[in-house]
Protein backbone atom coordinates (compact mmCIF):
# COMPACT_ATOMS: atom_id res chain seq x y z
CA UNK A 1 0.00 0.00 0.00
CA UNK A 2 1.87 3.30 -0.74
CA UNK A 3 1.75 5.55 1.81
CA UNK A 4 1.68 2.67 4.30
CA UNK A 5 5.39 3.07 6.04
CA UNK A 6 4.44 6.93 5.91
CA UNK A 7 3.97 9.12 9.11
CA UNK A 8 0.60 11.06 7.71
CA UNK A 9 0.40 14.26 10.34
CA UNK A 10 -1.06 16.30 7.68
CA UNK A 11 -5.28 15.68 8.25
CA UNK A 12 -6.15 19.50 7.92
CA UNK A 13 -4.57 19.55 4.46
CA UNK A 14 -6.73 16.74 4.21
CA UNK A 15 -7.75 13.05 5.53
CA UNK A 16 -7.78 8.95 4.65
CA UNK A 17 -10.98 8.67 3.41
CA UNK A 18 -13.22 6.18 6.05
CA UNK A 19 -13.59 2.54 4.75
CA UNK A 20 -17.29 2.99 5.11
CA UNK A 21 -17.33 6.24 3.60
CA UNK A 22 -15.54 4.66 0.18
CA UNK A 23 -17.75 1.33 0.59
CA UNK A 24 -21.08 4.24 0.27
CA UNK A 25 -19.67 5.14 -2.93
CA UNK A 26 -18.77 2.15 -4.61
CA UNK A 27 -22.68 1.15 -5.78
CA UNK A 28 -23.12 4.61 -7.12
CA UNK A 29 -19.77 4.38 -9.49
CA UNK A 30 -20.99 1.38 -11.00
CA UNK A 31 -24.08 0.17 -11.00
CA UNK A 32 -26.55 2.12 -9.51
CA UNK A 33 -25.57 5.47 -11.81
CA UNK A 34 -28.75 7.19 -12.61
CA UNK A 35 -29.13 10.58 -12.70
CA UNK A 36 -31.43 11.86 -9.44
CA UNK A 37 -32.86 14.57 -11.56
CA UNK A 38 -34.68 11.69 -14.06
CA UNK A 39 -38.27 10.23 -13.59
CA UNK A 40 -37.92 6.52 -14.02
CA UNK A 41 -37.58 4.07 -11.37
CA UNK A 42 -33.74 3.86 -11.39
CA UNK A 43 -32.96 7.46 -11.00
CA UNK A 44 -35.57 7.53 -8.05
CA UNK A 45 -33.64 5.16 -6.38
CA UNK A 46 -30.51 7.83 -6.74
CA UNK A 47 -32.50 10.36 -5.36
CA UNK A 48 -33.76 8.67 -2.73
CA UNK A 49 -29.92 8.21 -1.79
CA UNK A 50 -29.08 11.74 -1.95
CA UNK A 51 -32.60 12.75 0.00
CA UNK A 52 -30.75 9.95 2.43
CA UNK A 53 -27.76 11.35 2.88
CA UNK A 54 -29.24 14.70 2.93
CA UNK A 55 -31.15 13.46 6.61
CA UNK A 56 -27.89 12.52 7.75
CA UNK A 57 -26.05 15.82 7.44
CA UNK A 58 -29.04 17.35 8.55
CA UNK A 59 -28.95 15.73 11.79
CA UNK A 60 -25.38 16.12 12.24
CA UNK A 61 -25.50 20.00 11.70
CA UNK A 62 -28.48 19.96 13.93
CA UNK A 63 -30.52 21.66 10.56
CA UNK A 64 -33.63 20.74 8.21
CA UNK A 65 -32.56 18.69 5.60
CA UNK A 66 -34.29 21.46 3.61
CA UNK A 67 -31.54 23.90 4.72
CA UNK A 68 -28.87 21.68 3.06
CA UNK A 69 -27.14 22.23 -0.62
CA UNK A 70 -24.93 20.07 -1.32
CA UNK A 71 -21.98 21.69 -4.00
CA UNK A 72 -18.47 20.87 -4.85
CA UNK A 73 -16.45 21.74 -2.60
CA UNK A 74 -15.61 23.52 0.68
CA UNK A 75 -14.42 26.53 -1.67
CA UNK A 76 -17.49 26.41 -3.40
CA UNK A 77 -19.60 26.71 -0.11
CA UNK A 78 -17.61 30.23 1.00
CA UNK A 79 -17.78 31.42 -2.29
CA UNK A 80 -21.34 30.90 -2.63
CA UNK A 81 -21.96 32.16 1.34
CA UNK A 82 -20.48 35.68 0.27
CA UNK A 83 -21.16 36.26 -3.42
CA UNK A 84 -24.24 34.58 -3.19
CA UNK A 85 -25.62 36.99 -0.58
CA UNK A 86 -24.35 39.72 -1.96
CA UNK A 87 -25.91 39.14 -5.22
CA UNK A 88 -29.59 38.49 -3.36
CA UNK A 89 -28.87 41.78 -1.54
CA UNK A 90 -28.07 44.01 -4.62
CA UNK A 91 -24.61 45.24 -3.28
CA UNK A 92 -23.90 45.91 0.38
CA UNK A 93 -20.80 44.41 2.07
CA UNK A 94 -18.34 41.36 3.27
CA UNK A 95 -16.60 41.45 6.24
CA UNK A 96 -14.69 38.49 7.64
CA UNK A 97 -11.25 38.83 9.60
CA UNK A 98 -7.56 38.84 8.24
CA UNK A 99 -6.88 34.74 9.24
CA UNK A 100 -9.51 33.47 7.20
CA UNK A 101 -8.83 30.73 4.51
CA UNK A 102 -8.37 32.20 1.07
CA UNK A 103 -11.35 30.38 0.11
CA UNK A 104 -13.63 33.04 2.78
CA UNK A 105 -10.64 35.68 2.02
CA UNK A 106 -10.27 36.35 -1.63
CA UNK A 107 -13.73 36.05 -1.46
CA UNK A 108 -14.29 39.34 0.43
CA UNK A 109 -11.60 41.11 -0.88
CA UNK A 110 -12.59 40.42 -4.80
CA UNK A 111 -16.30 41.97 -3.25
CA UNK A 112 -13.99 45.17 -1.75
CA UNK A 113 -15.66 43.96 1.41
CA UNK A 114 -13.35 44.71 5.09
CA UNK A 115 -11.33 42.50 6.65
CA UNK A 116 -10.64 42.77 10.58
CA UNK A 117 -7.56 41.87 12.48
CA UNK A 118 -7.34 39.07 14.82
CA UNK A 119 -6.67 38.61 18.34
CA UNK A 120 -2.61 36.50 19.14
CA UNK A 121 -4.59 33.26 18.48
CA UNK A 122 -5.92 34.01 15.21
CA UNK A 123 -9.72 34.84 16.35
CA UNK A 124 -11.37 37.67 15.45
CA UNK A 125 -10.67 41.04 17.49
CA UNK A 126 -14.43 41.51 18.41
CA UNK A 127 -13.69 45.20 18.71
CA UNK A 128 -12.16 45.36 15.49
CA UNK A 129 -15.33 43.60 14.17
CA UNK A 130 -17.61 45.97 16.02
CA UNK A 131 -16.30 48.97 14.42
CA UNK A 132 -16.45 47.26 10.88
CA UNK A 133 -19.83 46.55 11.36
CA UNK A 134 -22.75 48.89 10.30
CA UNK A 135 -26.22 49.26 8.27
CA UNK A 136 -24.52 48.33 5.03
CA UNK A 137 -22.93 44.96 6.25
CA UNK A 138 -24.87 42.13 4.38
CA UNK A 139 -22.63 39.09 4.93
CA UNK A 140 -20.21 38.51 8.15
CA UNK A 141 -18.05 35.06 7.81
CA UNK A 142 -15.55 33.82 10.77
CA UNK A 143 -14.48 30.50 10.38
CA UNK A 144 -15.22 27.96 13.72
CA UNK A 145 -11.70 26.65 13.65
CA UNK A 146 -8.67 28.00 12.08
CA UNK A 147 -6.85 25.37 9.59
CA UNK A 148 -3.18 26.75 10.13
CA UNK A 149 -3.09 26.96 13.91
CA UNK A 150 -5.69 25.14 15.37
CA UNK A 151 -7.38 28.21 16.83
CA UNK A 152 -11.48 27.80 18.15
CA UNK A 153 -13.47 30.90 17.83
CA UNK A 154 -16.49 31.19 20.24
CA UNK A 155 -19.40 32.29 17.74
CA UNK A 156 -22.11 33.38 20.20
CA UNK A 157 -20.36 36.81 20.58
CA UNK A 158 -19.57 37.46 17.06
CA UNK A 159 -23.43 36.48 16.26
CA UNK A 160 -24.49 38.64 19.07
CA UNK A 161 -22.33 41.61 17.76
CA UNK A 162 -23.73 40.89 14.06
CA UNK A 163 -27.16 40.92 15.30
CA UNK A 164 -26.75 44.57 17.11
CA UNK A 165 -25.11 45.85 14.54
CA UNK A 166 -25.96 44.45 11.43
CA UNK A 167 -29.82 43.62 11.56
CA UNK A 168 -29.36 42.84 7.98
CA UNK A 169 -26.02 40.96 7.69
CA UNK A 170 -26.33 37.35 8.02
CA UNK A 171 -23.52 35.52 9.57
CA UNK A 172 -21.64 33.10 7.60
CA UNK A 173 -18.99 30.40 9.13
CA UNK A 174 -16.25 28.52 7.89
CA UNK A 175 -16.57 25.21 9.50
CA UNK A 176 -14.46 23.11 7.64
CA UNK A 177 -12.18 21.92 9.96
CA UNK A 178 -14.49 21.66 12.93
CA UNK A 179 -16.61 18.38 12.66
CA UNK A 180 -13.88 16.08 13.84
CA UNK A 181 -13.62 18.54 16.57
CA UNK A 182 -16.52 19.95 17.57
CA UNK A 183 -20.29 19.80 17.91
CA UNK A 184 -21.89 21.40 14.64
CA UNK A 185 -24.97 21.33 16.60
CA UNK A 186 -23.89 23.52 19.14
CA UNK A 187 -22.03 25.73 16.19
CA UNK A 188 -25.41 25.97 13.85
CA UNK A 189 -27.69 28.15 16.40
CA UNK A 190 -25.10 31.12 16.02
CA UNK A 191 -24.70 30.97 12.15
CA UNK A 192 -26.92 31.33 8.87
CA UNK A 193 -24.52 29.86 6.27
CA UNK A 194 -21.87 26.95 7.64
CA UNK A 195 -19.54 25.28 4.51
CA UNK A 196 -18.49 21.88 5.41
CA UNK A 197 -15.99 19.97 3.05
CA UNK A 198 -15.80 15.80 3.09
CA UNK A 199 -12.37 15.26 2.75
CA UNK A 200 -11.69 17.00 5.91
CA UNK A 201 -13.39 14.45 7.99
CA UNK A 202 -12.65 10.87 5.58
CA UNK A 203 -15.07 11.42 2.65
CA UNK A 204 -13.88 12.10 -0.84
CA UNK A 205 -12.64 15.20 -2.82
CA UNK A 206 -15.05 17.20 -4.31
CA UNK A 207 -17.87 17.82 -1.79
CA UNK A 208 -19.03 20.08 -0.10
CA UNK A 209 -22.10 21.03 2.24
CA UNK A 210 -23.75 24.84 2.49
CA UNK A 211 -26.21 24.47 5.69
CA UNK A 212 -28.56 27.80 4.35
CA UNK A 213 -30.89 28.84 7.24
CA UNK A 214 -34.48 29.06 5.50
CA UNK A 215 -35.59 32.40 5.05
CA UNK A 216 -31.55 33.31 4.15
CA UNK A 217 -31.71 34.85 0.59
CA UNK A 218 -28.49 33.54 -1.32
CA UNK A 219 -28.48 33.66 -5.17
CA UNK A 220 -26.10 30.96 -6.61
CA UNK A 221 -23.18 30.47 -8.27
CA UNK A 222 -24.45 28.05 -11.15
CA UNK A 223 -27.37 27.96 -12.89
CA UNK A 224 -28.69 25.41 -15.13
CA UNK A 225 -30.40 22.51 -14.66
CA UNK A 226 -32.17 23.70 -10.71
CA UNK A 227 -31.04 20.84 -8.71
CA UNK A 228 -30.48 21.58 -4.93
CA UNK A 229 -34.48 23.62 -5.11
CA UNK A 230 -32.25 26.24 -7.47
CA UNK A 231 -29.17 27.09 -5.08
CA UNK A 232 -26.85 24.92 -6.71
CA UNK A 233 -27.21 23.55 -10.17
CA UNK A 234 -25.19 20.62 -11.69
CA UNK A 235 -25.92 16.46 -11.72
CA UNK A 236 -25.92 15.41 -8.33
CA UNK A 237 -22.16 13.52 -7.40
CA UNK A 238 -24.11 10.76 -5.77
CA UNK A 239 -21.47 8.49 -4.63
CA UNK A 240 -19.66 11.23 -3.04
CA UNK A 241 -22.53 12.40 -1.88
CA UNK A 242 -23.91 9.08 -0.21
CA UNK A 243 -20.08 9.21 1.05
CA UNK A 244 -19.99 12.55 2.45
CA UNK A 245 -23.29 11.64 4.47
CA UNK A 246 -21.23 8.43 5.84
CA UNK A 247 -18.53 9.78 6.75
CA UNK A 248 -19.88 13.07 8.56
CA UNK A 249 -21.86 10.25 10.54
CA UNK A 250 -19.17 8.05 11.82
CA UNK A 251 -16.95 11.31 12.30
CA UNK A 252 -20.06 12.48 14.65
CA UNK A 253 -20.52 9.44 15.92
CA UNK A 254 -16.79 8.82 17.08
CA UNK A 255 -15.63 12.32 18.00
CA UNK A 256 -16.10 12.55 21.88
CA UNK A 257 -13.74 9.28 22.29
CA UNK A 258 -11.55 10.58 19.09
CA UNK A 259 -10.88 13.97 20.51
CA UNK A 260 -9.71 12.58 24.14
CA UNK A 261 -7.67 10.36 22.12
CA UNK A 262 -6.34 12.48 19.70
CA UNK A 263 -5.47 15.53 22.85
CA UNK A 264 -3.60 13.36 24.52
CA UNK A 265 -1.49 11.93 21.53
CA UNK A 266 -1.44 15.70 20.26
CA UNK A 267 0.38 16.39 23.79
CA UNK A 268 2.33 13.74 23.69
CA UNK A 269 3.87 15.18 20.56
CA UNK A 270 4.43 18.87 21.40
CA UNK A 271 5.99 17.82 24.49
CA UNK A 272 8.86 15.96 23.52
CA UNK A 273 8.94 18.61 20.58
CA UNK A 274 9.53 21.61 23.63
CA UNK A 275 11.64 19.19 25.42
CA UNK A 276 13.61 18.56 22.29
CA UNK A 277 14.49 21.90 21.22
CA UNK A 278 14.74 25.58 23.52
CA UNK A 279 13.51 27.41 20.13
CA UNK A 280 10.21 25.42 19.38
CA UNK A 281 7.27 27.40 20.94
CA UNK A 282 3.54 26.09 20.53
CA UNK A 283 1.98 28.81 18.56
CA UNK A 284 -1.67 28.73 20.01
CA UNK A 285 -2.27 27.53 23.71
CA UNK A 286 -3.80 23.62 23.86
CA UNK A 287 -6.66 25.38 25.71
CA UNK A 288 -7.27 27.54 23.04
CA UNK A 289 -7.45 24.97 20.41
CA UNK A 290 -8.88 21.97 18.56
CA UNK A 291 -7.25 18.42 19.99
CA UNK A 292 -5.64 17.59 16.56
CA UNK A 293 -3.80 20.42 16.00
CA UNK A 294 0.09 20.65 16.98
CA UNK A 295 0.79 23.70 15.33
CA UNK A 296 4.92 24.70 16.46
CA UNK A 297 7.09 27.68 15.69
CA UNK A 298 11.06 26.85 15.50
CA UNK A 299 13.00 30.26 16.07
CA UNK A 300 15.53 31.05 13.25
CA UNK A 301 14.63 27.68 11.41
CA UNK A 302 13.33 27.68 7.81
CA UNK A 303 10.12 24.99 7.08
CA UNK A 304 11.36 24.75 4.29
CA UNK A 305 14.28 22.45 5.03
CA UNK A 306 13.05 21.10 7.93
CA UNK A 307 9.51 19.49 5.63
CA UNK A 308 12.53 18.62 3.06
CA UNK A 309 14.35 16.47 5.94
CA UNK A 310 11.02 15.35 7.29
CA UNK A 311 9.78 14.31 4.01
CA UNK A 312 12.95 12.01 3.73
CA UNK A 313 12.09 10.49 6.82
CA UNK A 314 8.65 9.55 5.68
CA UNK A 315 6.76 12.30 7.93
CA UNK A 316 4.32 13.78 6.09
CA UNK A 317 3.59 17.85 7.39
CA UNK A 318 3.46 21.00 6.23
CA UNK A 319 4.13 24.76 6.84
CA UNK A 320 1.56 27.08 4.80
CA UNK A 321 4.26 29.67 4.12
CA UNK A 322 4.52 30.97 0.30
CA UNK A 323 7.16 31.83 -1.92
CA UNK A 324 6.32 35.18 -3.28
CA UNK A 325 8.82 37.20 -4.98
CA UNK A 326 11.43 35.08 -4.82
CA UNK A 327 11.60 34.71 -0.97
CA UNK A 328 9.71 33.21 1.57
CA UNK A 329 6.41 34.64 3.29
CA UNK A 330 5.15 33.48 6.31
CA UNK A 331 1.75 32.94 6.45
CA UNK A 332 -1.07 34.93 6.18
CA UNK A 333 -2.66 33.78 9.04
CA UNK A 334 0.84 34.29 11.33
CA UNK A 335 1.07 37.62 10.09
CA UNK A 336 -2.47 38.48 10.74
CA UNK A 337 -1.40 36.65 14.82
CA UNK A 338 1.48 39.50 14.76
CA UNK A 339 3.44 36.13 14.84
CA UNK A 340 7.52 37.58 14.61
CA UNK A 341 8.60 37.24 11.28
CA UNK A 342 11.90 35.45 11.96
CA UNK A 343 9.35 32.62 14.03
CA UNK A 344 6.61 32.45 11.48
CA UNK A 345 9.09 31.62 8.87
CA UNK A 346 10.18 28.51 10.84
CA UNK A 347 6.35 27.42 11.00
CA UNK A 348 5.22 23.59 11.54
CA UNK A 349 2.04 22.59 11.31
CA UNK A 350 1.45 18.86 12.21
CA UNK A 351 -2.25 17.93 12.55
CA UNK A 352 -3.17 14.60 13.61
CA UNK A 353 -6.21 12.69 12.85
CA UNK A 354 -8.36 9.43 12.87
CA UNK A 355 -5.31 6.90 11.51
CA UNK A 356 -2.55 8.57 13.75
CA UNK A 357 -0.92 6.61 16.63
CA UNK A 358 1.03 6.64 19.69
CA UNK A 359 3.75 4.90 17.30
CA UNK A 360 3.39 7.49 14.71
CA UNK A 361 3.57 10.35 17.20
CA UNK A 362 6.74 9.26 18.74
CA UNK A 363 8.53 8.74 15.33
CA UNK A 364 7.70 11.82 14.21
CA UNK A 365 9.16 13.36 17.45
CA UNK A 366 12.46 11.69 17.03
CA UNK A 367 12.45 12.86 12.99
CA UNK A 368 11.58 16.30 13.82
CA UNK A 369 14.69 16.68 16.95
CA UNK A 370 17.08 14.36 14.46
CA UNK A 371 15.92 17.20 11.88
CA UNK A 372 16.29 20.14 13.75
CA UNK A 373 19.64 18.99 15.19
CA UNK A 374 21.38 18.86 11.82
CA UNK A 375 20.24 22.04 10.38
CA UNK A 376 21.29 23.58 13.42
CA UNK A 377 24.78 22.06 13.13
CA UNK A 378 24.78 22.88 9.19
CA UNK A 379 23.98 26.37 10.18
CA UNK A 380 26.95 26.29 12.53
CA UNK A 381 28.87 24.85 10.18
CA UNK A 382 28.02 27.76 7.64
CA UNK A 383 28.55 30.55 9.84
N1 LIG B 1 -11.88 26.36 4.43
C1 LIG B 1 -10.97 25.79 5.23
C2 LIG B 1 -10.86 26.25 6.64
C3 LIG B 1 -10.14 24.78 4.75
O1 LIG B 1 -9.22 24.24 5.55
C4 LIG B 1 -10.28 24.37 3.40
C5 LIG B 1 -9.39 23.34 2.83
O2 LIG B 1 -8.22 23.53 2.66
C6 LIG B 1 -11.27 24.98 2.60
C7 LIG B 1 -12.04 25.96 3.15
C8 LIG B 1 -11.47 24.58 1.19
O3 LIG B 1 -12.13 23.34 1.08
P1 LIG B 1 -12.02 22.51 -0.27
O4 LIG B 1 -10.66 21.91 -0.31
O5 LIG B 1 -13.09 21.48 -0.19
O6 LIG B 1 -12.26 23.45 -1.40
Amino acid sequence: VPGADLVYLDHAATTPMRPEAVAAMLPHLAESFANPSGSHRFAREARRVVDDAREVVADVIGCAPGEVVFTGCGTESDNTAIAGVLAAAGGGRAVCPAAEHHAVLHSVQHARGTVVTVDPLGRVDLDALADALDDDVRVVSVMAVNNEVGSVTDLAPVAELVRTRSPLAVLHTDAVQAPSWLDLRAVWPHVDLLALSAHKFGGPKGVGVLAVRHGTRVEPLLRGGGQERDRRSGTHNVAGIAACAEALRLTALERPAEVARLASLRDRLVDALVAADDCVVETVPRSAKVAGSAHVCIDGLESEALLYLLDEAGVCASAASACASGAMEPSHVLAAMGVPRRRALGALRLTLGRTTTAADVDRAADVIADAIGRLRRAMARAR
